[in-house]
């Protein structure tokens, strides 16, 4: 058997045979006329559990997404893609918006170029109204799994040109960039025809609230969204996800025949990536504030199904126990409250050439925390491109890895430093929430489920009985044998 084989059977076997495919028994039981999926990107069990527990000791109240676990119907899902245990953002949505699996890197389409419909495109057939809100760019691979149909998620500008074949009503997110014809490669205007269609096309942030158009293409930052975290402690120019997601519902709120938005809270994935833990907090944060605005439309709103979840964890960030019977460990994790910038803000201050004592004014600003010179040195050569760490191979985003190497400081049960500890900057495999909230639609308790299941719950909802071609892993990885 040769490399190749041996990866195609192993694969194969080890996929299909531990996880069977078949749909799960839908818990919705009646019919939604509006269906909002929030999806939390890159967010895990432990995620949830270091703010859970940061809320309530430190704003003295439970998060929303505690009230959605307990009152909605909740259980934990697994993600994995067509040919990986570990899936990326492009291949989860993908899943999402057609119950199919397909290899990570594309956007509703199979290794040799046959598209999938998506939930947005049935949406839209039978007359509802549809919508995609995102803190990444609205190009980018979560939100565009919805529209657009691509073996490449990284080409936003054809992603664009979907878009603007697509015409969902509402686009709400960063990325001018992907539309604007003096950054796109091609010098197309992408704005022109949405502009041309009646849409209220808006790039200003301050503009946000006034927006009284039913159809919106509202990109609100070049790229992503700045973070939540620079927004409230830094001063950056930025919509609110609970700004942008409200305006949204409020564009389709009212649509004759109903309506499928998609909202992401996109970014609690790139902190983690960077293995940033104040910044993930406070995107977590923002999309539970959001997520409260969410079920309260839904409270007034009669048939709305509100469904959660997230597309796998990111970095495999985890809580640990510090002290005498772990007893230190909720103290020390309030040190989070420190962290009052992003890693990518820290490093646009510290720029090419720092001195040790800028290095070490700008780290103590931003997280009150005292580097040492020999932490000083190691972030020193990581900026100037002389990398020294003990594994490099596991931390491939540098300089911010070694930032963050040297924000972690100390060993395990060091009382002076946050006790967060992340296992890589990639994707994890293990199964992450997700919840179903409804008024008018009744959801029954669900357990385990697999991320293709959530796609059959919309169409069950909806009263649309639709299954996309399914691809086999083995014949996926025929287009990788090369
Ligand atoms: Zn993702």
């Amino acid at each position: 058997m040769n490399r190749n084989q041996f990866l195609k059977t192993g694969l194969a076997a080890g996929i299909g045979a531990v996880l069977p495919l078949q749909k799960s028994f839908s818990p919705v039981i009646g019919r939604a006329k509006n269906i909002i999926f929030f999806s939390y990107d890159g967010f895990s069990w432990e995620d949830f559990s270091a703010a859970q527990h940061y809320s309530r000791r430190n704003f003295g109240k439970p998060l929303h997404i505690e009230k959605l676990f307990k009152t909605g119907s909740a259980g934990s899902m697994q993600s994995h893609s067509l040919t990986s245990m570990v899936t990326d953002s492009s291949a989860a949505t993908t899943t999402w918006a057609t119950g199919r699996k397909i290899v990570n890197g594309a956007l509703s389409a199979y290794p040799d170029g046959e598209e999938l419909t998506t939930i947005l495109e049935l949406a839209k057939a039978k007359g509802m109204a549809t919508g995609v809100v995102s803190t990444t760019r609205v190009t980018h691979a979560t939100p565009a799994g919805w529209i657009a149909k691509h073996v490449n998620r990284r080409a936003e500008e054809d992603i664009a040109e979907q878009f603007a074949q697509f015409k969902a009503d509402v686009m709400i997110g960063g990325g001018i960039e992907a539309f604007d014809r003096n950054i796109r490669s091609d010098g197309k205007d992408l704005y022109k025809p949405f502009v041309d269609h009646g849409y209220d096309v808006v790039k200003d942030v301050s503009k946000l609230s006034s927006i009284s158009s039913d159809k919106v293409l509202a990109t609100l930052h070049e790229s992503h969204i700045p973070f939540e975290i620079d927004r409230r402690f830094r001063g950056e120019e930025a919509p609110t996800l609970r700004e942008m997601a409200m305006k949204g519902v409020e564009i389709l709120d009212g649509s004759e025949r109903g309506f499928v938005l998609h909202i992401e809270s996109g970014r609690i994935d790139h902190a983690n990536h960077r293995n940033d833990a104040g910044a993930a907090m406070w995107e977590i944060l923002a999309a539970d504030e959001t997520l409260g605005a969410l079920m309260e439309y839904v409270d007034k709103t009669p048939g709305t199904l509100l469904i959660m979840s997230s597309d796998h964890g990111t970095g495999g960030g985890s809580v640990y126990g510090v002290g005498e019977r772990y007893r230190a460990s909720s103290d020390i994790h309030d040190l989070i409250s420190n962290r009052t910038a992003s890693f990518p803000w820290i490093m646009v201050q510290l720029g090419e050439n720092p001195s040790e004592k800028q290095v070490q004014e700008i780290l103590y600003d931003a997280t009150k925390t005292e580097l040492n010179t020999r932490q000083v040195i190691m972030l020193q050569k990581a900026i100037a491109g002389e990398i020294d760490m003990p594994d490099q191979a596991a931390y491939p985003r540098q300089p911010i890895a070694t930032l963050a190497y040297v924000l972690k400081g100390g060993t395990n049960d060091d009382p002076s430093h946050l006790n967060v500890n992340y296992g890589t900057t990639q994707h994890t495999a293990g199964a992450v929430p997700a919840a179903l909230y409804g008024n008018g639609v009744e959801t029954k308790p669900f357990g385990l489920i697999d991320n293709t299941d959530l796609f059959y719950w919309m169409t069950d909802a909806l009263g649309i009985d639709f299954q996309n071609k399914e691809m086999s892993s083995e014949k996926a990885l025929e287009f990788y044998s090369g």
